[in-house]
């Protein structure tokens, strides 16, 4: 049956309900996914071993060898059965078996040759290969170089994610739809996107998957561009409201907050208010440090705007982030005599409704919730101001989809606010259509984050000191850099990374999982409360472990990178990052920001391995300094704009806007490239109307992505 993008997983010849369940678990929900579900290295089975050379590699590696005896199948005691026979090369000769393969031994003639990759073993005096891979080496057919190795999941095994990939992409129907117009890829220089697909799962070469990473490194820079551009372009049609409120209200507003506004703050609000104050839409960020204080100043913008009689929403990327702004928010505006409603996902339905209909009737003037509920069927009578929080969480064509709330009567300002400090430089080409308030200062009184470098050698002395937190009622976050280590077994040798650089066997191993970590420490300290978090859990498990913790009942969290942004739990007082040198200084910072948001004293620990004098200067930078600009100064001076943006997200999630490929990028050129294509077409066609720009429209209003959250 011919597929499309859209098809469920389940049409997939192969995938039953059970794998269908451990591809869910990836996030793979339809074909797209699937497709996109990119190989995170390659074996390099072109780089053939003798069989000298392979047994004193000790790992997995590929031979040419020749069949030298007929298989021989024999019955083990316990039902299972033992295939096995003599292969041989210009340097030996090796024993190879297979268990409870039987059929293998009709495939395994005298004098055929084959392409094996297996570990070579000492097997009594000679060697021995057991269950190896193989392919005929056939000489009008050239064997691929490289394989794939997926990122894989608790019942999916390499082979059998190859063959599905391989089954989807035969079973697509016609190509699929080119995001990019060719005249854009043709001044670029880059192929289209189905060779792209094709070609990242089944490179035929180095070269071949240098293009495809260009295509998709392109790709995914034009949409964000696109997504930025357009969605200024579509509000320039339209005036926003005038939003004013006196300055005798103002001093109300100020009147009521428990503190008095840092100089910083004071100048992003009146940036603000300056802009809301005309009718051109606003389009600004405000960027300040992770507890640097933003969040009052969105309070008063959407003050401002609710004061002015339009109605003002505020989103959140995650449902836990959602409900404490609305904890943080209600009582200043009850204060201030103006109703807050929330809209999250685990609200009933009938609830949702009415908080839907009050919105369509103008009755609610603020709304808090999470991007997806609002993002989706809501509508207000007369929008001022929207408020995004952790602006590069979104994907930007969400976004631009509830600035399109307003009906065509008037236009929304929209403010963002982010704790990711984009150095200027990068702001300047990357967000050249967003103006930008920075708040550069910290309320008095903070206290420091005790910062320490550490190694493998101080694992008991850590573990003890997660545990005395814990006894004395603290909270510890643990942040790994993998959610899973899948005891793979094809990982059991060298690979080639998707630049083509080469991981080596013993790094990929001492790469420390945030499931695995889990298993461990909560079987060895079971009477300490452990949970674990990562960003491939659904939105709503990950919002009752957070909520578990943020109430105390998880004691230690062992997560990915997802709790970087958002949750605020005062109690927790130690951070640790275990193989700190995969993270960016500024990844870094924003992690350890989690801790030290109370009176009480906090760490932040790194634990890295590495000995490289550069990962150890960037490391020591952190425990010198605890100011996020000059961390993401030194970030780029360090390691350069590509690795960057890589700091801006490096799991995937549904919806966000992340850099997956872009990270490879060593210089911002690509980039550049993107946004000024991607002008040049918003000129032409601002509204995407050319039958020839459909299937970019359709890629930037997400409409493949149906599985948010
Ligand atoms: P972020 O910028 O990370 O979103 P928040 O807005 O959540 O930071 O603020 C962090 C904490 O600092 C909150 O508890 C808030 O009440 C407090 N805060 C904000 N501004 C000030 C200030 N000027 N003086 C003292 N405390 C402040
Ligand atoms: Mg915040």
């Amino acid at each position: 049956m011919p597929l499309t993008l859209s098809s469920p997983i389940t049409a997939v010849a192969g995938i039953g309900p059970k794998k269908a369940e451990a591809f869910h678990s990836l996030g793979i929900f339809n074909l797209y996914d699937l497709l996109h579900h990119f190989p995170r290295a390659y074996q390099n089975r072109g780089d053939t071993k003798t069989l000298v050379e392979a047994a004193a590699l000790r790992e997995k590696c590929a031979m040419v060898l020749t069949v030298a005896t007929r298989p021989r199948t024999v019955m083990l005691k316990n039902r299972k059965t033992l295939t096995k026979f003599t292969v041989f090369d210009e340097t030996g000769r090796c024993e190879v078996t297979f268990f409870n393969q039987n059929y293998v031994g009709s495939i395994f003639n005298v004098g055929d040759v084959f392409r094996f990759f297996g570990k070579v073993e000492p097997f009594r005096s000679s060697w021995g290969i057991s269950s190896p891979d193989f392919e005929p080496v056939n000489s009008n057919r050239p064997l691929a170089d490289l394989y794939p190795v997926y990122p894989l999941a608790h019942g999916l095994s390499q082979k059998v994610m190859q063959n599905i990939m391989g089954t989807a992409l035969a079973s697509l129907d016609a190509l699929p739809e080119e995001p990019i117009p060719e005249q854009v890829r043709k001044r670029a220089g880059i192929c289209s996107f189905s060779r792209a697909l094709f070609s990242i799962h089944r490179p035929s070469s180095v070269k071949e998957l240098a293009m495809a990473r260009e295509y998709f490194t392109f790709e995914e820079l034009f949409l964000f561009a696109m997504g930025v551009l357009s969605s200024r372009c579509r509000e320039s049609f339209k005036d926003a409201p005038i939003l004013k409120a006196s300055s005798k209200d103002m001093e109300g507003f100020y009147s009521l907050l428990p503190f008095t506004l840092t100089n910083a703050q004071q100048r992003a609000i009146a940036e603000v208010q300056n802009d809301l104050a005309s009718s051109t839409p606003m389009h600004r960020l405000i960027q300040g440090d992770v507890g640097s204080g933003k969040t009052v100043c969105a309070a008063a913008a959407a003050y401002i705007c609710i004061k002015s009689g339009y109605q003002c929403a505020i989103m959140a990327p995650t449902e836990i982030l959602a409900r404490q702004h609305f904890a943080d928010l209600l009582p200043l505006f009850e204060r201030l005599g103006i109703e807050v409603s929330l809209l999250v996902g685990s609200m009933t339905p009938a609830k949702k409704r009415k908080v839907h209909e009050r919105c369509a009737s103008g009755e609610i003037p603020l709304v808090i919730g999470t991007h997806a509920l609002l993002s989706e069927g809501i509508s207000f009578k007369s929008p001022g101001l929207i408020i995004t929080d952790e602006q590069h969480r979104f994907g930007i064509a969400q976004r631009a989809a509830l600035l399109g709330k307003g009906g065509e009567r008037s236009h929304p300002h929209a403010l963002a606010l982010s704790a990711t400090p984009i150095p200027r430089t990068l702001a300047l080409s990357m967000l050249s259509d967003l103006d930008i308030s920075v708040i550069d200062e910290l309320p008095p009184g903070r206290k420091k984050v005790s910062t320490f470098l550490v190694d493998e050698s101080y694992r008991q002395r850590l573990e003890g000191f997660i545990c005395k937190q814990s006894y004395e009622g603290r909270q510890t976050y643990v942040v790994c850099p993998a959610i899973e280590n899948s005891g793979d077994e094809d990982e059991d040798c060298d690979l080639l990374s998707l630049d083509g650089s080469l991981i080596s066997r013993k790094e990929e191993i001492r790469m420390k999982s945030a499931i695995d970590y889990y298993n461990d420490f909560s079987t060895r300290f079971p009477n300490i409360a452990t949970g674990y978090l990562h960003g491939k859990m659904k939105s709503k498990d990950k919002d009752a472990v957070m909520k578990k913790f943020a109430e105390g009942e998880i004691s230690v969290l062992v997560s990915t990178t997802v709790i970087e942004v958002g949750v605020n739990v005062p109690n927790a007082t130690l951070m640790v990052v275990e193989n700190a040198e995969r993270f960016g200084l500024s990844q870094l910072h924003q992690l350890r920001g989690r801790v030290g948001r109370g009176e009480l004293k906090s760490w932040c620990i790194l634990v890295s391995d590495s000995e490289k004098p550069e990962t150890r200067e960037r490391l020591e930078a952190l425990c010198k300094t605890n100011n996020g600009f000059e961390i993401a100064q030194t970030d780029l001076k360090l390691r350069g704009p590509g690795d960057f943006f890589a700091t801006l997200g490096r799991e995937r999630q549904h919806g966000q806007l992340t850099f997956r490929f872009a990270s490879l990028l060593d210089s911002s050129e690509l980039l550049d490239r993107a946004f000024a294509e991607a002008r040049v077409l918003t000129e032409d066609d601002p509204r995407l109307e050319k039958p020839e720009h459909i299937s970019l429209s359709h890629a930037l209003s997400g409409i493949n992505d149906n599985n948010l959250a």
